[in-house]
């Protein structure tokens, strides 16, 4: 069945549902496209990336996504931004997320070399500003053409 593409983006809420107090109408949002209960034992013990109903689906590749005129999304994946993030950067806050994860997950510290597996946003992401950060050495980026 076809729809509607967008991993990574953000949005301005133009509706919001009863009982909803973290945004309101005008907000600028990032919206974390992971798909997750919210109420199994790995969602509640914050791996939701290991949801056990959803099997890691997410917005923009298992449901529509953002580059429908409107999203409807559960309220715990919007994430107001703040007011010195266009929404181009909102955008990006998470494939940065997910890059920074990496990053901290590696162990890697001051000084050493990482290596990059793979040329597309994350990638460039983990590889670039999170390296300049944490002062790698060397960051060497690999890709694989078919
Ligand atoms: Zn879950």
């Amino acid at each position: 069945m076809p729809l509607v593409l967008g991993l990574e983006f953000s949005g301005i809420v133009t509706e919001i549902g009863t009982g909803v107090t973290n945004v309101k109408v005008g907000d600028r949002v990032a919206v974390e496209p992971i798909l997750y209960c919210g109420h199994c034992e790995f969602c509640l013990r914050g791996d939701y990336n290991l949801c056990k109903y959803t099997n890691a689906g997410f917005i923009g590749l298992s449901d529509d996504g953002g580059f429908a005129e409107y999203v409807v999304t559960d309220v715990f994946r919007v994430h107001k931004l703040p007011d010195n993030l266009t929404l181009e950067e909102g955008a990006l806050v998470e494939p940065t997320a997910v890059a920074i994860h990496a990053v901290r997950k590696s162990g890697l510290r001051v000084g050493q070399t990482s290596a990059i597996f793979g040329a597309g946003p994350i990638d460039w992401l983990t590889n670039t500003p999170c390296c300049k950060k944490s002062r790698c050495y060397r960051n060497i980026c690999c890709r694989c053409f078919p």
